[in-house]
C-alpha cells in the first residue's frame, strides 16, 4: 500500500541546514574530508557545573513527568533573569517552557493564527519559521531587506501591515545575518505598530547573550509593544547544550495558557534533567559563562572578515554584530562554470559544488534568498581557516 501523506506535511520543506549536516555526514563516511562550516550551534561542551547539575538530576533517582509549562523554579528564574537583565517585569505564570525554542515558536503560531492569517517575515530569515507558520495554516508576508542592511523598516512594515496582520517575527540578534535592531530601529517599528493594535512581535532572542558589541534591547522593553510581544528564547546557544532540548516563551498570560495547552496534547513537559541544570545556568554569573565562548566567537568572527575583505570582497562582507554567521553574496558567481563544464545557476548550486570542492556551506534559499550562502562560525579557527582557503579556491575556479 502507497502511504498516503496529508497534504499539509506532503508540502513541507525538510530542514534544509539539518539535511546538509547529514549530507557532510555521508561524505565523511564514505572517507571524503569535508570541512563543515554549516553548525547552528556552538562548538563548546556544556559548561562544567551544568553538567554537574545534570547528573545530580539523574542521582535524584525520580524521574516523574515534569508539569506541562516546566518547573516553577526554573519558570521564576526565567522571569527573574528577564528582570535581571532587561527589567521587564514577568511572572511565572507567563513563562513556558518546552523542548528547544523551536517548539515554543511552534506553540505560539499555533496558539495565535487564525488559517489564513498574515504573520510579517523580514528576509532572509530563520529555516523553520515559514514551514511553521504554514503548519498552523497562517500566510507569511515575506519582506526582502537586502536593500536595508538585512533591517526592517518603518516603511516596509507600513506597507506590509494589512487587517488580516496578527504576527510580525522579529529575529535579533538574526540567524542568518548577524545584524541586530538597536532601541532606536524598534521604537520606529513599535510607533508603526500603534496603529495596529491586533498585531503581536514574536521576538526571537535566542542569540541575545551572543552579542559583540553592543546589548540586545528587546521589543518588550519598548511600553507600548510589553503587552504584544512574545519571546522565544532557549538553551542552544549561550549555555552550548542544544541536544538537551531546551526553549521557553514568555507571553500574555493567555497565550502562555494556549501555548501550554497546545503543549500538553502534543509533547507535554520538557526533559526534566535539562530543566534542572537550566536553572542552575541561569542563577550563575551569566557574563563569566558565556564570556570565553563570545570571545573565541568574537576573534573568528574579525579572522573571517578581514580575510574576505581582502580575499573575497565581491561577497560583500560586513560585520556582523551578534549570533556565529556571516550570510554573503555569492551572486558574482551565478552563471559561471565549474572547472567539469556545470553552469551554477543558484545557491543551492553553488553549495553543491563547494560540497564537492570539500567545504560544507548553506545555501540561502532556505532563508529565503537564491543569491546567498550562510557560512558559521561555530568552528575552531583553524578550521575556518583551511575552510575559507578551500572556499576561495572553489570560487575562484569558476569561469
Ligand atoms: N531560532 C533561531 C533563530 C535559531 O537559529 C534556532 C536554532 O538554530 C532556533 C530558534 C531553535 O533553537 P532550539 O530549538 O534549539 O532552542
Amino acid at each position: 500500500m502507497v502511504a498516503q501523506i496529508s497534504r499539509r506535511i506532503a508540502a513541507l520543506q525538510e530542514a534544509q541546514t539539518l539535511g546538509m549536516a547529514q549530507r557532510v555526514r555521508e561524505l565523511r563516511a564514505a572517507g571524503r574530508e569535508v570541512i563543515s562550516l554549516l553548525l547552528g550551534e556552538p562548538d563548546f561542551p556544556v559548561p562544567p557545573f551544568l553538567q554537574e547539575a545534570a547528573i545530580a538530576a539523574i542521582r535524584e533517582g525520580h524521574a516523574p513527568y515534569p508539569p506541562v509549562a516546566g518547573l516553577m523554579p526554573l519558570r521564576e528564574a526565567i522571569a527573574a533573569y528577564y528582570h535581571r537583565q532587561y527589567g521587564l517585569p514577568y511572572q511565572p505564570s507567563q513563562v513556558v517552557v518546552s523542548n528547544g525554542s523551536k517548539q515554543a515558536i511552534f506553540n505560539a503560531l499555533l496558539s495565535l493564527l487564525e488559517p489564513g492569517d498574515e504573520v510579517i517575515l523580514p528576509s532572509p530569515y530563520w529555516v523553520s519559521y515559514l514551514p511553521l507558520i504554514q503548519l498552523a495554516e497562517g500566510r507569511a508576508k515575506i519582506i526582502p531587506t537586502e536593500e536595508t542592511a538585512y533591517k526592517l523598516t518603518p516603511e516596509a512594515l507600513e506597507a506590509a501591515l494589512s487587517p488580516k496582520t496578527r504576527v510580525l517575527i522579529l529575529c535579533s540578534p538574526s540567524n542568518p545575518t548577524g545584524k541586530a535592531y538597536s532601541p532606536t530601529e524598534l521604537a520606529a517599528l513599535a510607533q508603526v505598530l500603534e496603529r495596529y493594535p491586533q498585531v503581536y512581535v514574536l521576538s526571537d532572542e535566542i542569540y541575545e547573550l551572543i552579542r559583540y558589541e553592543s546589548q540586545h534591547c528587546s521589543p518588550a522593553q519598548l511600553p507600548t509593544l510589553y503587552e504584544r510581544t512574545i519571546i522565544c528564547n532557549g538553551f542552544s546557544k549561550a549555555f552550548a547544550m542544544p541536544g538537551w532540548r531546551l526553549g521557553y516563551l514568555i507571553a500574555p498570560l493567555p497565550i502562555a495558557e494556549a501555548a501550554t495547552k497546545v503543549q500538553g496534547q502534543t509533547t507535554a513537559g520538557a526533559n526534566i534533567i535539562a530543566q534542572k541544570a537550566a536553572i542552575a545556568g541561569l542563577q550563575s554569573d551569566l557574563a563569566a559563562l558565556v564570556g570565553p565562548m563570545l570571545a573565541a566567537f568574537r576573534e573568528r568572527r574579525d579572522a573571517i572578515y578581514n580575510y574576505l575583505q581582502a580575499h573575497l570582497p565581491e561577497t560583500a562582507p560586513y560585520l556582523p554584530e551578534g549570533a556565529f554567521y556571516f550570510f554573503l553574496s555569492v551572486r558574482a558567481y551565478l552563471g559561471k562554470k565549474t572547472p567539469t563544464g556545470q553552469t551554477l545557476t543558484s545557491a543551492d548550486d553553488l553549495t553543491e559544488y563547494l560540497l564537492e570542492s570539500g567545504v560544507g556551506v548553506v545555501s540561502g534559499t532556505g532563508f529565503g534568498s537564491e543569491t546567498h550562502i550562510r557560512i558559521s562560525y561555530a568552528v575552531a579557527l583553524s578550521a575556518i581557516q583551511a575552510g575559507l582557503t578551500r572556499l576561495t579556491e572553489a570560487l575562484h575556479a569558476l569561469a
